[in-house]
């Protein structure tokens, strides 16, 4: 399958990687919008949120219990977690996957510039 992340998450194209367990993967977005901007990207290929099923919701879970460890382990006390869904929301990469920002001060709720 040509997708980047599942190449990502395979090793066959480089990435910053962060931290890895047998559901998630997380690296660094290669173009940041804030000091800390990681994605956090489930092991299974699932295009966008509409592809969230029953059978494989408990990778989505594993990705927010990931978010909770990372943060607790590079101390981010306040974080963004962004799910885009289709291209008019802005998602560019068909493998769902949630960006974590952090590091700056944002604007406070459901803005669209973030
Ligand atoms: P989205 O626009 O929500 O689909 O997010 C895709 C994200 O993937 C963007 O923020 C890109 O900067 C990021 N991205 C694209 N290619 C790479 C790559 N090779 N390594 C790391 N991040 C990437
Ligand atoms: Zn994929």
């Amino acid at each position: 399958m040509d997708c980047l992340f599942c190449k990502i998450i395979a090793g066959e194209i480089p990435s910053t990687k962060i931290y890895e367990d047998e559901y998630v993967y997380v690296f660094k977005d290669i173009n940041p919008i804030a000091p800390i901007h990681y994605l956090l990207v489930p092991k299974i290929h699932i295009a966008d949120a509409n592809g969230i099923t029953p059978e494989n919701s408990h990778y989505i879970a594993k990705v927010f219990e990931v978010a909770a460890k990372i943060a607790e382990e590079e101390n981010i006390p306040s974080y963004k977690i962004i799910n885009n869904c289709g291209k008019d929301a802005g998602q560019t990469v068909f493998h769902i996957h949630f960006h974590l920002i952090s590091g700056k001060r944002f604007k406070e709720h459901k803005n669209a510039d973030i």
